[in-house]
């Protein structure tokens, strides 16, 4: 057994993104504890050390992309922009691993690959691929909605004799793409970051694209110092705000019909939204826009009107305007000059519903009308999100059940941070938690200092098991499902349900009803001794 000196910790914790960063000074410098990280990555930083696209930035404000659990921490840090790139953010996290000492307890380039719940010894037992075992009373999962990369089957894709990248999986040296032909496969969020600033540089770009997205302009740009000293002195306020909003961030909606609106208001309030950039036009709309057909649709007119405007050709507009699903129920990409890059002569589109990918060749990609020749193929083709990355590990509770197996039909899970017969195994951001559905570190904070108040309630009862009851899980399951099918979501395919995975059962995963509500029940759970729960001395 490697490194047996320290074989057996309180808590193990997979990954070392925000979540498990947070987790392990939760757990390590506020309760004593003796906790462990794991990290597949060579670095902290978890979406920041593998998303080094071009164009990487976040799309939350960076105001609010951020821990808000330490005052100094807030204060001392200066964003450069609305939006920054992958590798300020990614600087920001090595500070916060600098100014808690977290490294010295992640072991980087270690991928945990089995986790099993020893009921004689109610202790999990953890296995790494190189073979390291150790045990902890708590195992926690901090592996990140969109953390396993999902690569699609394309027929050939062995025999191609140039360069290939998935955008999550991105060289830390970078690529170039001067005077080469570059295809890129998707057309998401990832997409609409990379597109603009590949086409700048390479001699071709070719973007073949399955399904159109909606965007609307991110309007990145230098923060004026007088609004970020005033949210500084403002901090207490907005964390509140945001802790107890639907979404995470400042942003409410308009508490009116948008068919109650006359055209005129409508597209007043539309454009003042779109020359805002960033959510509000998604999140921050009128109320019923993901509740009624009609209200959605007048939105998404809108913004059909403003990719006709913005692209030159006509046919080539028509081919970037979503027809197939409602606006909003795909995640809205913020874009900084996409629908203008299709202006430029070196870039081409292929709407791959009429002529599809047949398969790669040596040379590049052939649709079924020709071979486009391509000397880098760019996969920004997403993720197998939320359960990917907990069902590539082989865990096991009670009875040797494997949560894979469990998960066959979809995630079940109470609150989204526990699993029936899964005793002391906690998800952070976990399926049927509203994770995805909100500004990420928010969710992140809330339950990590949710299961820190359980295991400290544990500490201090001097309790051995803790474990979500299969009613309660039950009747959270339902609820999650039963709160997303009151809205339009599940209608389109998407990510959220699985859709994107073949194979993939089709559920809605997070939970839509709110960040402020969800975290209320949380409280409330925990207030009631835990209720849902059993516990075992
Ligand atoms: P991650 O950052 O994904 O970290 C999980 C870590 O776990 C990874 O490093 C992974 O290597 C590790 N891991 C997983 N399985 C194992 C294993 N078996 N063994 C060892 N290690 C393992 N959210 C927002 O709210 N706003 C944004 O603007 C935003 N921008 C994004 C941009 C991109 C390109 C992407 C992909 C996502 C973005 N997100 C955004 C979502 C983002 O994932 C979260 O904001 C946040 O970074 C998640 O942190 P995390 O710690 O939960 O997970
Ligand atoms: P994505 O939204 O799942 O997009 C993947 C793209 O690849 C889609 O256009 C998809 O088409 C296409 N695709 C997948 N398989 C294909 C196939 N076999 N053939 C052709 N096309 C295929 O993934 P993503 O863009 O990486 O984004 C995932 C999530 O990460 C986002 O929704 C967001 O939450 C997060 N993200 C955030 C930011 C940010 O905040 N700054 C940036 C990037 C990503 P279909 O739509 O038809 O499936």
């Amino acid at each position: 057994m490697a490194n047996s000196q320290h074989a057996n910790f309180d808590a193990v914790i997979v990954g070392a993104g925000f979540a498990g960063m947070y987790m392990l000074h939760s757990l390590r410098d506020k309760l004593g504890l003796s906790a462990r990280v794991y990290e597949t990555g060579n670095g902290i930083g978890g979406t920041w050390y593998w998303n080094r696209y071009p164009g990487a930035r976040c799309d939350s404000d960076s105001y609010v992309y951020c821990y808000m659990f330490d005052q100094r921490l807030l204060r001392e840090w200066e964003w450069s922009e609305r939006y920054p790139e992958q590798p300020e953010i990614l600087r920001y996290l090595n500070h916060v691993a600098d100014r808690f000492d977290l490294r010295k307890d992640i072991r980087f380039n270690t991928r945990v690959t089995e986790a099993r719940f020893d009921e004689n010894a109610n202790r999990w037992t953890i296995r790494t691929e190189a073979g390291e075992v150790v045990t902890a009373k708590y195992f926690i999962g901090a592996v990140g909605c969109l953390s396993a990369s999902n690569l699609p089957k394309f027929k050939g894709l062995e025999t191609y004799q140039g360069k290939h990248y998935h955008t999550g999986h991105w060289p830390h040296d970078g690529v170039d793409f001067t005077a080469r032909r570059v295809g890129i496969i998707g057309t998401g969020a990832t997409a609409v970051q990379a597109i603009p600033v590949i086409a700048q540089q390479a001699k071709r770009l070719t973007v073949f694209q399955r399904t159109p997205n909606f965007c609307v302009p991110a309007r990145n740009g230098k923060v004026d110092p007088e609004v970020a000293n005033a949210r500084k002195a403002d901090y207490d306020a907005i964390r509140e705000r945001i802790r107890n909003s639907s979404f995470g961030f400042e942003l409410s909606f308009i508490e009116k019909s948008a068919l109650e609106a006359s055209p005129e208001e409508r597209e007043r309030t539309f454009n003042a939204m779109w020359d805002q950039g960033g959510f509000s036009f998604w999140l921050a709309n009128y109320q019923d826009m993901f509740f009624s057909k009609e209200a959605n649709e007048v939105c998404a007119e809108f913004l059909r009107g403003k990719i006709r405007e913005t692209v030159k050709d006509p046919a080539i507009a028509e081919k970037l305007i979503p027809k197939t699903y409602l606006y909003g129920t795909k995640r809205q990409p913020l874009d900084s000059n996409y629908f203008e890059t299709f202006n430029k002569p070196n870039v081409l589109l292929v709407d791959v519903n009429e002529t599809p990918i047949e398969e790669i060749t040596p040379r590049g990609i052939r649709t079924s009308d020709r071979e486009h020749e391509l000397d880098i193929i760019v996969f920004a083709t997403g993720f197998d999100a939320m359960t990917g990355p907990l069902k590539k590990i082989d865990i096991r509770g009670r009875g040797g059940q494997t949560l894979s197996r469990k998960w066959d039909d979809g995630p079940h899970s109470y609150l989204g941070v526990a699993v029936a017969g899964f005793p002391n195994m906690f998800t952070i951001t976990g399926p049927g938690s509203p994770s995805v559905m909100s500004n990420m570190p928010v969710s992140i904070e809330q339950h990590v200092e949710w299961i820190t108040g359980c295991i400290e309630h544990m500490r201090q009862h001097g309790l051995a098991t803790m474990e979500a009851r299969t009613d309660a899980e039950a009747q959270w399951t339902a609820h999650v499902a039963e709160v997303a099918n009151a809205s339009l979501f599940p209608t389109a395919d998407s990510w959220y349900l699985g859709a994107n995975i073949p194979g993939k059962p089709r559920v809605f995963m997070p939970y839509l009803g709110g960040v402020g509500p969800y975290r209320q029940k949380c409280d409330e759970v925990a207030a009631k001794e835990y209720e849902g729960f059993t516990f075992t001395a």
